[in-house]
């Protein structure tokens, strides 16, 4: 099978999370009665140290579920300028909950409390009226970039003071907890909302859990349904969820001490240079100056799959179904075509 580096998604349930969902309590969850989805909202909750949680399919409709939650049509989002929700999501912010995005152009996809108060207008009748801002941990597009907790509290009090509500993407919160040895909790309670996605490196097969106030959750419920996102015997997927929150999140320093192996090994090949990041998780962004749609297409036959994510940028993901070997041999691939990727055009 080939080495899949695409994306932390595209791994498959072990036999035990099948077995766990093949046995899993159900119910209709739209009525509530769901045994399994409410122990993975409780479960997930208690981690991140929030209220409730809700069940979604994806964490896109986390996001969107949050941003209609949070705001009214008209009212401005704030969000690194190339966060998920604004790069990856359809522009769903804008087009189904009707947020006004504005844009801040971060560093590895941070910014700090000043310059959201320099973002951040004054109540005015020419203006929108400030909103929600959306932090995102790790950073996706800068490669799995960690805002630390005191960079996290910096924003936090200033969207304080400046009336905000705040939401964390968390897709990859736990690899942050991890590559930071904190408690995810450190990084995520004083948040009015976080979600998270069980369905990337933690390894189930579908999934993300939207976390907040009680009374935050109860009309986050309501806006999941309008939006299609009401799920019946939902259960045998939470019981999947459960098995990834138990068994996922101890084992990501590994994918983590992969993605290092992989950096260090290609930042040393001719014509490939690795971004630098403060703090490895499970992503590599490598520049290469050879076209990176040539090295997609020259390594797959090799049994080595990644993503271009720019016209001279691959990335690299770690998860669960990359073992050590994997590593070694998708650095050898890299390693005999850089030999001849110079004469590329
Ligand atoms: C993957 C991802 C999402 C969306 O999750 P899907 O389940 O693919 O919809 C949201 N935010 C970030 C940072 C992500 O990496």
């Amino acid at each position: 099978m080939a080495i899949d580096l695409r994306s932390d998604t595209v791994t498959r349930p072990s036999p035990v999370m099948r077995q766990a969902m093949a046995v899993a309590e159900v119910g209709d969850d739209v009525y509530g009665e769901d045994p399994t989805v409410r122990q993975l909202e409780q479960r997930a909750a208690e981690l991140v140290g929030l209220e409730a949680g809700l069940f979604v399919p994806s964490g896109t409709m986390s996001n969107l579920v949050a941003v209609m939650t949070h705001l009214h049509p008209g009212d401005e989002l704030y969000a690194e300028a190339e966060a998920h929700v604004l790069y990856y999501e359809q522009g769903g912010c804008a087009r189904v909950a009707g947020a006004m995005p504005h844009p801040i152009l971060g560093v590895a996809g941070r910014f700090s409390g000043d310059d959201l108060r320099r973002h951040v207008r004054p109540a005015d009748l020419h203006f929108p009226r400030p909103g929600l801002v959306a932090v995102e941990n790790t950073h996706n597009r800068s490669g799995g970039e960690v805002w630390t907790v005191e960079e996290t509290e910096d924003v936090l009090r200033a969207a304080r003071e400046l009336g905000l509500a705040t939401h964390l993407d968390g897709a990859r919160l736990f690899n942050a907890a991890v590559a930071l040895e904190v408690p995810a909790q450190a990084l995520a309670s004083g948040f009015d909302s976080v979600s998270i996605c069980l369905s990337k490196g933690l390894g189930a097969p579908v999934g993300s859990v939207l976390l907040g106030s009680r009374s935050f959750i109860a009309q986050a419920r309501r806006n999941r349904k309008v939006v299609g996102g009401g799920m019946r015997q939902a259960g045998i997927l939470a019981a999947g969820g459960l098995a990834a929150l138990t068994d996922g999140v101890g084992r990501l320093a590994e994918d983590h001490r992969h993605a290092a192996q992989l950096a260090d090994g290609l930042d040393a090949l001719p014509g490939l240079s690795v971004a630098p990041v403060r703090h490895r998780t499970n992503m590599v962004m490598v520049d290469v100056t050879a076209p990176a749609p040539l090295w997609v297409e020259r390594l797959r036959p090799r049994g080595v799959l990644v993503n271009a994510v720019g016209p001279n940028r691959l990335r690299l993901v770690t998860h669960l179904d990359v073992s050590q070997a994997d590593v070694a041999e998708a650095l050898a691939a890299f390693a005999e075509l850089a030999k001849e990727a110079a004469a590329w055009s």
